[in-house]
C-alpha cells in the first residue's frame, strides 16, 4: 500500500501537553531550558523543567507514542536531576525518525510568581534550538491566574504546550 505522504499528500498530526510541578526550597528554576533567578526551583525527579516535560508530550501526543512517564520514568535512576533538553532530544528524535517536521509550538506557561516576560525570548531561543525550528515558529506565553489556585497560591507552576507536526507536500 502506498503511504498517504508518498502520494503526495500531506500529513498534519497535532499534539497536546500539560504538567505541573510543586515549587520546593533549594532548588534551581529553570523553565524551558533556561535557569531564573528566584529563591524556589520545582520539586521534581529530573530537573523538573515544567516547560520541557508539557512540550516532550505535546510531541509524544502528536505521534500517538504514550507520555513522557513511559519513556522516561520518574524511577530510573539515570533521570535523576536530568537535564529535560536530553528528553526533548529524545522525543524529537523519534519525530525526525517518522519523517516530520515541526509547523509550529505554542506553549503557555502558568505562574503567578517570577515574572517571566524577561526570559520569554531566551525559552523560545532554547526551544528553537533543540527542536531545529525557526524562531517564528515557537512562541512562548505567560500568565498568572490572577491568584487563583494552586498557581495562584506560589504553590507551583503548571505548562501547555500544543505542537502541529507535518510531512508531505514539500518535506
Ligand atoms: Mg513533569
Amino acid at each position: 500500500m502506498v503511504s498517504r505522504a508518498a502520494m503526495g499528500e500531506k500529513i498534519m498530526r497535532v499534539g497536546l501537553g500539560f504538567d505541573v510541578h510543586p515549587f520546593e526550597d533549594n532548588r534551581p528554576l529553570r523553565l524551558a531550558g533556561v535557569d531564573i533567578p528566584f529563591p524556589r526551583g520545582l520539586k521534581g525527579h529530573s530537573d523538573a523543567d515544567v516547560v520541557l516535560h508539557a512540550v516532550v508530550d505535546a510531541l509524544l501526543g502528536a505521534l500517538a507514542l504514550g507520555d513522557i512517564g513511559e519513556h522516561f520514568p520518574d524511577t530510573d535512576p539515570r533521570y535523576h536531576n536530568a537535564d529535560s533538553l536530553l528528553f526533548v532530544k529524545t522525543a524529537w528524535d523519534l519525530v525526525c525518525q517518522q519523517g516530520f517536521v515541526l509547523a509550529n509550538l505554542d506553549v503557555m506557561v502558568l505562574a503567578e510568581q517570577p515574572r517571566l516576560s524577561p526570559y520569554k525570548q531566551q525559552m523560545r531561543l532554547v526551544l528553537a534550538e533543540v527542536l531545529e525550528a525557526k524562531l517564528d515558529t515557537i512562541s512562548l506565553k505567560a500568565t498568572t491566574t490572577e491568584g487563583l489556585g494552586f498557581v495562584g497560591r506560589v504553590e507551583g507552576i503548571a505548562a501547555q504546550a500544543v505542537v502541529l507536526l507535518e510531512k508531505g507536500r514539500n518535506h
